[in-house]
């Protein structure tokens, strides 16, 4: 069976899960934890960035960071993960959902200001499949509303956008390390902040409401409580797998290119006779080859189509149900304006196996599999 996922491995996984171990250091904010955020900073350009333990938790801290409250309104696509949405639903906030483009499965940026209200108060901007939204629409919106931007960068690492790093365009970028990622710690994400005068505050909220990054950094004599937070830092062992990876990151980044190309390649003929749909990437966006994706008729098309792929020893998996479909997007939510697209689209379309270590001749079994189906 050729799997859908596997998580991905960095060379020297052990050794720094043994080293992480015998320096008797496995709580957060170590050696590990301090190489990531430097290289994820050094990657993506951003003035800061935060480990966290996840990018839902990401999305949390930012709620949190942008005062959130009940009742303010925060616009997103109903086509994402949970997370976008529970992360300002937790503060009591609204979810307002926007239909999405057909071509890259994003937020729709030509729809974003009919849904704006006195109410309003972020938007979020999902890039999926590592695909970047259209910013800077997005951010001259923010501007003149005076909005917060927070970016769901949770499929971006090492995608760009005219050049900038995804996640490092809004106040706030979310980024993930889900197993299911490009990188991975098991659970984990980061947090990217955009304006430095916002740090000190992401830094409290991270450590319990404490400033002990600023007494660790040696800037106060005794650590205190000094605001509300959490525990949004994750453990030495989490982030020793994680650098891992990230010391291979190009060669990592390139072997999902290269796979997604492959694939890209060697559908392009199901397309021309219109069996199928290929990803779109807009001229501006550099991806990280974090998922392929076609689109096929409608549903039932697509049943059919997973249960003959899994009969012939593969294993592909269709995505998102929209939020506002579901039983907390009807208590929490709202979808403004017609939806065009998001239940339309995100029935058709269907995710091939993609990861690390996935061969080419898997890729060639899967793609062969594809044609025999449309035969
Ligand atoms: C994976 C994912 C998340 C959640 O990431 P976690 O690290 O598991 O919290 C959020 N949004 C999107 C778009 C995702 O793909």
């Amino acid at each position: 069976m050729i799997t859908f996922n596997r998580p991905p491995c960095g060379q020297n996984a052990m050794i720094y899960l043994k080293e992480a171990i015998d320096n008797h250091k496995i709580c957060g904010d170590g050696a590990f934890t301090k190489k990531c955020s430097s290289w994820l900073e050094e990657c993506t350009g951003s003035s800061k960035v935060l480990l966290t333990t996840s990018c839902t938790h990401a999305t949390e801290m930012s709620a949190l960071l942008t005062d959130i409250k009940p009742g303010d309104e925060v616009i997103m696509p109903s086509y994402t993960f949970v997370s976008t949405a529970d992360a300002f639903v937790l503060r009591g906030a609204k979810v307002i959902f926007v239909d999405v483009r057909p071509d890259t499965m994003n937020i729709d940026e030509n729809l974003i200001e009919n849904a704006i209200t006195k109410k309003t108060r972020a938007i979020v901007p999902v890039h999926y499949a590592g695909v970047s939204c259209e910013m800077d629409t997005i951010m001259n919106i923010a501007d003149r509303y005076k909005l917060a931007v927070i970016e769901d960068a949770a499929q971006g690492i090492m995608s760009t956008y005219k050049g900038k790093a995804l996640g490092t365009i809004g106040d706030y970028g979310c980024l993930s390390f889900h197993e299911t990622k490009n990188f991975s710690m098991g659970e984990g994400g980061a947090l990217l902040i955009r304006d430095l005068k916002n740090v000190e505050r992401a830094e409290i909220i991270r450590e319990k409401g404490t400033n002990r990054s600023k007494f660790f950094r040696g800037q106060i004599d005794k650590y205190t409580w000094v605001d509300a937070g959490s525990s949004y830092l994750p453990s030495e062992l989490n982030a020793a797998y994680l650098w891992a990876q990230l010391e291979e990151a190009d060669k990592i980044n390139q072997f999902r290119l290269e796979c997604w190309n492959t694939y890209y390649n060697m559908l392009e003929h199901l397309e021309k006779k219109g069996k199928i749909e290929r990803p779109v990437i807009p001229d501006w966006c550099k991806h990280n080859g974090h998922m392929f994706y076609i689109k096929v008729r409608d549903i039932e098309e697509r049943t059919l189509l997973i249960r003959y792929l899994k009969e012939n020893g593969v294993n592909a998996v269709f995505h998102y149900i929209p939020l506002h479909k579901a039983p907390a997007g009807r208590t929490f939510g709202e979808f403004r304006g017609e939806d065009r697209f998001t239940t339309k689209e995100s029935e058709r379309l269907l995710r091939l196996p993609m990861y690390y270590g996935l061969e080419q001749k898997e890729i060639e079994k899967v793609c062969t599999t594809l044609e025999k189906f449309w035969e």
